[in-house]
């Protein structure tokens, strides 16, 4: 991409950057972005391949080292993030397994937020634990928890902010300053929030990873994931993905790139759906109580209006009746969607205590506030009013109390 073009996408505002940011046109002056499915290259000459394969000159190789339309991707997710370099992945287990293989080693002790995806809990307690890395977890509001967690062989925070499903928020200011103390990483999973509404390089994380399989695909259709952060940091998670191989797909990318061009149009629909769903849940007299960060009742609520631009379209509601109550409620949905999965144009609806943290011990579900009755949704693009009367109609259905 010509010099002049980079500097004036660097300054541009996100919604522009989401569609025009990274190197979008190969010589055949195609609009679209071209979908490179090619797993080699090919050379001119035996010199060629002899200094390309050296890295004297620069070329494709292969494409589990670099591929034209990753690339695109990884350049305009940079450029969201306000991160100097980005690698994609081909989920976002795999941007998290990437990290911890090129930062920790035997003896290395990692801090995380309890609050966590399940998956990256059984990275941390059964993988890296059997390769002798050390682990805590710690309630991620409570920054002297954090600062009191940290040992001399303290190498890596993680968390996610907010954290699923009942949006607790970290304060990322103070908790990198704890970090760099220590010197220890801090790495942000900034899947709930995307760049659209959250960056969290700007506010002290080192290193950012998302899986892009949920709001910037937005459309429920591929996995994929990213690292992004300061070029010495991403080059060694590269390092490990060129030789080991969870690389994105081309085909993947593609999708991306499409999601991302709709990221921030969308991220507004679904923050101003959720807030409606939220305000309309909170006057429900069998809905106890309703976690979303833009409601005044949530205790974060000012601090997630310091450090995000929105609340988001995730948001979780306790009903009362407890595990009997929850899936009727589900149960008589019939538009949103019965699935676990979030970031979608399409809402869906999930039993927590017995679909995402199943497998939690009832009282550690219990003590961080996921109880039987609590169900979260990721509120799509749909009309709110139909999902108004979507749960309306399972709610009408329980014992008035
Ligand atoms: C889904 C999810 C992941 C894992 O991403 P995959 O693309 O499914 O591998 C990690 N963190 C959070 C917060 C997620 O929601």
């Amino acid at each position: 991409m010509n010099e002049e073009r980079k500097a004036i996408l660097a300054q541009a505002r996100p919604a522009t950057q989401a569609i025009r940011g990274g190197q979008t046109r190969s010589h055949e002056q195609e609009h679209a972005e071209a979908l490179y499915m090619t797993s080699s290259y090919v050379f001119d000459s035996a010199e060629q391949a002899s200094d390309t394969f050296a890295g004297d000159c620069e070329g494709n190789v292969y494409s589990r080292y670099t591929n034209p339309t990753v690339r695109t991707f990884e350049e305009r997710l940079a450029l969201l993030e306000g991160g100097e370099a980005c690698v994609a992945t081909s989920s976002g287990m795999a941007a998290i397994l990437s990290i911890c293989m090129a930062f920790l080693k035997s003896g290395d002790h990692l801090v995380s937020s309890r609050s966590i995806f399940g998956a990256t809990t059984v990275v941390f307690d059964k993988y890296l634990m059997r390769f002798g890395v050390q682990i805590s977890y710690v309630d991620p509001k409570d920054l002297s928890a954090w600062e009191a967690a940290i040992k001399p062989e303290t190498r890596l925070l993680f968390l996610e902010t907010p954290s699923n499903p009942l949006s607790e928020v970290t304060d990322l200011r103070a908790l990198s300053a704890i970090a760099q103390q220590q010197q220890a990483l801090l790495v942000v999973d900034n899947c709930f929030c995307s760049p659209a509404l959250q960056q969290p390089l700007a506010l002290g994380a080192d290193l950012v990873m998302h899986s892009a399989t949920k709001f910037i695909d937005g459309q429920g259709r591929a996995l994929g994931g990213a690292v992004i952060g300061r070029r010495e940091l991403t080059d060694e998670v590269l390092g490990f993905l060129r030789s080991t191989g969870p690389t994105m797909s081309p085909f993947n990318a593609w999708i991306f790139l499409k999601g991302l061009e709709t990221l921030s149009i969308r991220m507004k629909a679904h923050c101003e759906n959720a807030q409606a769903l939220a305000e309309w849940l909170e006057q429900q007299p069998l809905v106890e109580r309703v976690h979303y960060l833009g409601l005044p009742s949530h205790p974060q609520h000012e601090l997630a209006k310091q450090q995000q631009s929105g609340f988001g379209g995730v948001l979780s509601f306790v009903v009362k009746g407890g595990q009997k109550a929850a899936w009727s409620v589900i149960d008589a949905t019939r538009i949103v969607s019965i699935t676990a999965n979030l970031g979608d144009t399409k809402t869906t609806i999930t039993h927590p205590f017995t679909t995402t943290h199943g497998r939690v011990a009832e009282a550690t579900k219990l003590a961080a506030g996921i109880v039987p009755g609590l169900i979260r949704v990721s509120v799509g693009l749909e009309d709110v009013r139909d999902l108004q009367d979507d749960l309306a109609r399972g709610l009408a259905k329980l014992p008035a109390d």
